[in-house]
């Protein structure tokens, strides 16, 4: 285990940091935080961590807004926050996190594949594992293990598929972190993918395109997807639905089955994961958990063909140069100007 250079912080921030790698190339973000006060910020607060772990999330940024909701006034961002929860019970939870008046525990985990990877034939492959994964695993059999026992502790939990990312996020009271953890990272060690599961979490994708499809900021963006150069990854259809997720011939689901256990295994590799832990837990008990949990998720070779800055600006096409006028479905009039611009992931830092 390699211990990597270390964040840069303000003087006026309370918490303590510690960025490592395990042996198995996990990137691993700790973060003591020693405020014990109730508030649900823990998950806002590690978003902003996870750019300090790599730059490669908020370079990704860029190219994910494509799947991205702009607006805020939509509330269908299905792909972006897929296992939402219905109101009532989100807010059940931050009521029972409050009661505690305990700040939760956090975690997130990214991984460098979305639906620019996609196979060919099986569009929004990557949103449909990032959904099976939470199925049951080895060591936990039952399908909804990790969610019970997040929500049973005060917490919540949730993912989402982008361009180039997949990321899962919880939080929990501090107690049960460890617990959660462990069940966490058998997503990534030995997640069981039954064959079983898989139409139930077909239907699952398939509904949350359906709210999508109403969406006007989701239709803007597939109108810009379809005037990329053919081939080129932003013009793929990443959301995934029962049609596009299809095998012919495979009654049983085996060959689907087979083609899931292959692309995880893929690209589900701790080589290409970051990891932010936060809680008040200190930095040495929260390394010695996450060497405990996470040194056993599978490393392996990166995958090739996944550098795309060969390709062509998606958007240098006479198509873009246009108006278009989309009919809404929401009672809406407004005017948008969009530029492409370049690339601009050199000058990140
Ligand atoms: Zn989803």
């Amino acid at each position: 285990m390699a211990t990597m250079e270390q964040p840069l912080k303000s003087e006026n921030d309370k918490k303590l940091y510690r960025s490592l790698r395990l042996d198995n190339g996990l990137k691993v973000l700790l973060i003591h935080d020693p405020d014990r006060n109730h508030g649900r910020i823990a998950q806002a607060s590690l978003c902003e961590s996870m750019a300090s772990v790599s730059c490669s999330e908020e370079e990704e940024a860029t190219d994910n807004e494509l799947m991205e909701e702009e607006e805020e006034e939509e509330d269908t961002d299905a792909l972006e926050f897929d296992k939402d929860l219905d109101e009532e019970q989100s807010h059940k939870m931050k009521d029972k996190g409050k009661s505690d008046a305990e700040k939760l525990a956090a975690a997130a985990l990214s991984i460098r594949v979305g639906g620019f990877q996609d196979p060919e034939d099986l569009p929004g492959f990557s949103h449909f594992l990032e959904h099976m994964v939470f199925m049951g695993s080895e060591k936990y059999k039952s399908e909804n293990e990790f969610d019970d026992f997040v929500t049973t502790h005060g917490g919540n939990s949730n993912a989402h598929t982008a361009c180039e990312e997949t990321v899962f996020v919880f939080d929990v009271l501090p107690k049960y972190f460890e617990g959660a953890l462990d069940r966490f990272a058998q997503f990534f060690i030995s997640p069981l993918l039954l064959k079983d599961s898989m139409e139930r979490e077909l239907r699952a994708v398939d509904s949350e395109f359906e709210m999508a499809v109403p969406s006007d900021s989701v239709r803007k963006e597939q109108i810009l997807q379809s005037i990329v150069p053919p081939g080129h990854p932003v013009g793929k259809f990443m959301w995934g639905n029962s049609k596009s997720i299809y095998i012919a011939n495979d009654p049983d689901g085996s060959i689907l089955n087979q083609r899931l256990n292959e692309y995880r295994q893929k690209y589900y590799l701790a080589n290409r994961m970051n990891l932010v832990l936060q809680s008040r837990h200190t930095l040495d008990e929260l390394e010695e958990i996450v060497r405990k949990i996470f040194s056993a998720v599978p490393s392996g070779p990166e995958p090739p063909g996944l550098d795309y800055s060969h390709l062509p600006p998606p958007f240098d096409v006479p198509e873009y140069n246009k108006i278009y006028k989309v009919a809404p479905v929401k009672d809406l009039n407004e005017v948008e100007l969009r530029w492409a611009l370049p690339t601009l992931l050199a000058h990140y830092k």
